[in-house]
């Protein structure tokens, strides 16, 4: 182990490696944590002005890879997921390279899910050819907004005209699958302009649109010119009437709000965020990334180190820390996660008064057998996930 990793809190489970009972992984993700800048909002394992230890990195992720190949049970994949970070930041190249790698070492499903998140600045032709070639079938486009002020509060140094001819050039060279993501209640976004946005974006002819509100984390750029009064807040009744015209406008146009942010044209839905909500064992690889594994009763969560350069020295034993979570506790997850899905979840024994309580609020109803949540439910999961957890 690299004298870079804190100590270990973790008492690993005792078939964690592989043994009985846990279920294999069907499902990878790989986060790629090179930005070009760091973006005012954002709380990402992201780092700015690194781009020098890619090559490195990537050979970190490739050990860490057969590391876990060999004491995990992998089934092929259903799917996997590069995020960030801007996993488009790598190079054609280096793309090209991980990606055949992953297609060396494991075996991936016949229909699998491969996405890539792409920021419009760095999706050029060489990249979405490497992409393409490597299996890439879905792209998750970072457009955020086409609103030149909505863009600036939020620090992206992309403009509409970039992320419009990002999308075209993708579609053109085949990309099947195009995803586009946006932010809504950001300081000086006016009802106006977001419905701009929303008519923009669904103009481009996506096949899943996700909208975030945007949140102010403290530790960012954003928080911090927000508590000095330099960035206006917004008011809670634009955000709920811009999250309203998202429900209107995307649902007008083929979309299905399937979970709290996410909306798809029938047989997009995102398959690797859904192992997420359905607590699916996901591996997770690369800086400060997430796995989760279970057994069905109980489950295992744990994370890398977070640092690409501790990271890299630390490869092939990259895990910081984890927990275990009782059988109560893993419910309890699912629960919280299966509500953030319009289909919900057959309801769990040992949680009758928690869904009683939800049911009376009005967050949640009873569909043959199955809880789901409400469109108020959906508008508040965070009322949920209180009750829940
Ligand atoms: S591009 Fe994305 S991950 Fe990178 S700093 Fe900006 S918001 Fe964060």
């Amino acid at each position: 182990m690299s004298a870079h990793l804190p100590l270990r809190r973790f008492a690993p489970p005792p078939h964690e490696w592989g043994g009985e009972g846990l279920l294999p992984f069907r499902h990878l993700y790989l986060h790629i944590p090179f930005c070009r800048h760091k973006c005012g909002y954002c709380d990402f394992n992201a780092y700015a002005g690194m781009d020098r230890l890619m090559p490195d990195y990537v050979d970190a992720l490739e050990r860490e890879l057969v590391f876990a190949r060999e004491r995990h049970s992998f089934q092929p994949l259903e799917t996997v997921y590069f995020g960030g970070g801007t996993p488009s930041l790598l190079p054609a190249p280096e793309a090209a390279r991980l990606l055949a790698f992953i297609r060396a070492n494991f075996d991936l499903a016949a229909e699998a899910e491969v996405t890539l998140e792409a920021n419009p600045a760095s999706t050029d032709e060489a990249r979405v050819e490497a992409w393409l070639e490597g299996g890439v079938n879905r792209l998750s486009l970072g457009v955020q907004g086409f609103d030149p002020k909505a863009l600036a509060v939020l620090e992206r140094k992309t403009d509409a005209a970039q992320a419009t001819r990002a999308f075209g050039l993708a579609r053109r060279m085949g990309m099947p699958n195009i995803s586009i993501d946006l932010i809504y209640a950001v300081p000086y976004q006016s009802m106006a302009t977001w419905l701009d946005t929303l008519g923009r974006a669904i103009s481009l002819g996506p096949d899943h649109v996700s909208t975030y509100c945007l949140s102010f984390e403290e530790g960012t750029l954003l928080h911090r010119r927000r508590a000095e009064g330099r960035v206006p807040e917004v008011e809670t009744d634009l955000q709920w009437d811009q999250l309203d015209a998202a429900c209107v406008e995307l649902g007008a146009a083929g979309f299905r709000r399937y979970e709290v942010s996410s909306w798809a044209r029938p047989g997009f839905e995102s398959r690797h965020n859904q192992a997420y909500w359905r607590c699916r064992p996901v591996y997770g690889a690369g800086a400060g990334a997430h796995s989760y594994a279970t057994d069905m009763a109980k489950a295992w969560r744990w994370w890398n180190v977070a640092r690409p350069r501790e990271y890299i020295s630390a490869a092939p034993a990259t895990r910081a820390d984890g927990e275990e979570l009782e059988p109560r506790k893993a419910i309890a997850e699912a629960l919280m996660l299966g509500l953030r899905t319009a289909d919900g979840m057959v309801a769990p024994a040992g949680f009758d008064g928690e869904l009683a309580e939800l049911q009376d609020a009005g967050l949640i109803e009873r569909v043959d057998g199955r809880v789901v949540p409400t469109r108020r439910g959906l508008d508040l999961h965070n009322q949920i996930a209180l009750a829940v957890l």
